[in-house]
């Protein structure tokens, strides 16, 4: 729901102003629409459902994964796709991956965003409609900003519909927003939020050298400077910062580049979090036809493939023998492309094309990116 939208359009009617409040309370516990709203005159509601389009996203396709991962894919209203998803965890959890922007400026050479076209920031509204959408569906209570985009380059309107969450039942202490480590958004979001809000860092890399080639942000924005913005974070709030760690396979899994991450990281300030990669290529003939979680790479025409079990546990242990907590992260909806870094919906989807969604675009990788192992 458009806020601003919402609000002048309530002003000019003359409405009192516990009108906004109202008609959001509802909204964030998950109400269908505007006619079930009770306690606003009929006419408003009528006037309302005209007026202010109740969500700013039209769903497009919603594909739901063996495991209970929901991905469903939005379109703003002048076009941009946009993509969430809702994991149902074991115990109970049920969290929302959210996108802060239509695909990503950046080109991190292993995420599938990355690889789409940058269409533009989501606003506040358009952040908050995706978590709507899924608290509709089912309760809520956890929230990571690990969908597309950069957040650190939408910070305003990030926080925007961070500071609603907790109306839908996911407080700040259970919000996280991850980042490359945008240093302007990032020493921002570290001198401005006052809230519990959570920060993880998107690392992957021990080293300038390698993070460099695999994510091209770091030749502006390289690893010290990073993470001693997050250690300050760390310090200031007395909260770990998270680290993520994408494990690719002969690239940066191996023990001392293990032991070269927990020096630059040290025990106190961050918790690692190693993520499985999740293989997204574009060529795989994908989409609803592509549920093949367990297909290499290489026979996918993708440029890396994930870290062995072994070699991502003998990875972990470097980092226990240093106190450096981590966690290997679980990975969900594996088989509707929904997991971490599979988020890039093709351009030109057709809107009446509901229960197949089509594979991003086959696409040249930016120049410098690595071949495959080393
Ligand atoms: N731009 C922000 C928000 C996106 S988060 C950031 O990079 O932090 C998405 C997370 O998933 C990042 O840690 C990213 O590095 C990771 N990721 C991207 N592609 C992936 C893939 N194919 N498999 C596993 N993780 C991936």
């Amino acid at each position: 729901m458009d806020f601003r939208l919402l609000e002048d359009m309530l002003r000019e009617r003359g409405e009192p102003a516990f009108r906004a409040r109202q008609v959001w309370e509802w909204t964030a516990r998950g109400t269908a629409g505007y006619a079930e709203m009770t306690n606003l005159p009929r006419a408003l509601r009528e006037e309302l459902d005209t007026a202010v389009p109740f969500s700013t996203l039209a769903v497009e396709t919603e594909r739901e994964a063996r495991d209970g991962t929901v991905k469903t894919l939005f379109r703003t209203a002048d076009g941009h796709p946009v993509e969430a998803v809702l994991m149902r965890y074991r115990d109970g959890r049920r969290s929302l991956c959210l996108s802060s922007q239509s695909g990503c400026p950046l080109t991190c050479t292993f995420c599938a965003t990355g690889a789409m076209a940058f269409g533009r920031n989501l606003t506040a509204s358009e952040i908050l409609d995706q978590a709507l959408h899924f608290r509709r569906l089912t309760r809520v209570d956890h929230a990571v900003f690990m969908g597309m985009g950069e957040p650190m380059l939408n910070l305003d309107e990030v926080l925007g519909a961070a500071r609603r969450l907790p109306d839908l039942g996911i407080t700040h202490r259970r919000t996280t927003i991850s980042t490359v480590g945008w240093l302007p958004g990032l020493k921002r979001f570290v001198d401005e939020v006052d809230e519990p809000i959570r920060l993880a860092l998107s690392l992957h890399a021990p080293d300038d050298e390698l993070r460099s080639r695999i994510m091209p942000v770091n030749e502006r924005y390289p690893i010290e400077d990073v993470v001693a913005e997050c250690r300050r974070h760390a310090e200031t709030t007395r909260r770990r910062v998270f680290v993520e760690y994408v494990m690719l396979a002969g690239v940066n899994d191996a023990p001392e580049q293990g032991r070269a991450l927990a020096s630059v990281l040290g025990r106190d300030h961050f918790k690692v979090n190693l993520i499985p990669y999740n293989p997204w290529a574009a060529s795989a003939g994908g989409g609803a036809a592509g549920a093949r979680p367990n297909t290499p790479p290489s026979a996918t025409g993708g440029l890396y493939e994930g870290s062995s079990r072994d070699r991502i546990g003998a990875f972990r242990h470097e980092l226990e023998r240093a106190r450096v907590p981590v966690t290997v992260r679980l990975t969900r909806g594996r088989d509707i492309e929904a997991a971490c870094g599979q988020l890039a919906a093709a351009p030109r989807v057709r809107r009446q094309s509901a229960s197949v969604s089509q594979p991003a675009p086959a696409r040249p990788r930016v120049a410098g990116a690595p071949r495959t192992r080393t």
